[in-house]
């Protein structure tokens, strides 16, 4: 390897791995987005449920279609939901699932992983529930530490989330954070993982721009 910026991803993404393996989550790198949807799908064992939030990141690189593509999986995917009812109804299911998929909002170079949310879907199943969370971060989303990571995720992620859909917040006029309590809000919960004392979780750390 001899291009500069792959080297200092590669050392990036190792230093990352030590720091979430000392707070008892495993990880691994994969350099392309295609290579992090092989390690995903060939971990994911046949007979398990599987679902995930709403991570761009997810859907840009294939991984529902990957994952039904495999075969022998219960995938529960909210994009096929036919009504909100059916949508809240995989919401719910996510916490009963071996495996629950997502994406973060930052991750600090010390190994915490940033994330926010409008209802709390998420930050719940990241929480408790699902057996196992199998992120998948670009490098594009490491902040030099936590302080970093968390201006990230609320001043650079959220504003840029709110474009996607339709609501009415102050970000989406001027693009910028105003810490607003509107109704239509999608900062209304903060989450930082720090630990994962049953080690639930795995990281997959993607060497391309992924996400916002
Ligand atoms: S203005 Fe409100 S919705 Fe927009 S990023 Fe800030 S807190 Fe979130």
């Amino acid at each position: 390897m001899s291009n500069p910026i792959e080297i200092r991803k590669s050392l990036l993404a190792e230093h990352i791995i030590k720091q979430l393996r000392r707070r008892q989550m495993d990880a691994c790198y994969c350099p392309t987005a295609a290579e992090a949807v092989k390690c995903i799908t060939d971990m994911i064992p046949e007979g398990s449920s599987v679902t995930w939030g709403g991570s761009m990141t997810i859907r840009n690189i294939g991984l529902p279609e990957a994952l039904r593509k495999k075969g022998g999986l219960e995938v529960f995917d909210r994009d096929l939901a036919e009504s909100r009812e059916e949508a809240q109804d995989i919401y719910r299911k996510a916490f009963h699932a071996d495996y629950y998929l997502s994406s973060a909002n930052a991750l600090s170079e010390d190994g915490v992983i940033v994330n926010i949310d409008g209802t709390g879907n998420r930050v719940a199943a990241i929480t408790f529930g699902p057996k196992k969370v199998v992120f998948v971060i670009g490098l594009n989303k490491v902040a030099q530490n936590v302080d970093a990571a968390l201006a990230r995720a609320r001043s650079t992620a959220a504003p840029i989330n709110t474009a996607r859909f339709d609501i009415q917040t102050p970000c989406k006029v001027d693009g910028v954070c105003h810490n607003c309590n509107s109704k239509d809000c999608i900062c209304n919960f903060v989450h930082f993982l720090r630990n994962s004392p049953q080690g639930r979780h795995f990281v997959v750390l993607v060497g391309e721009d992924l996400g916002y």
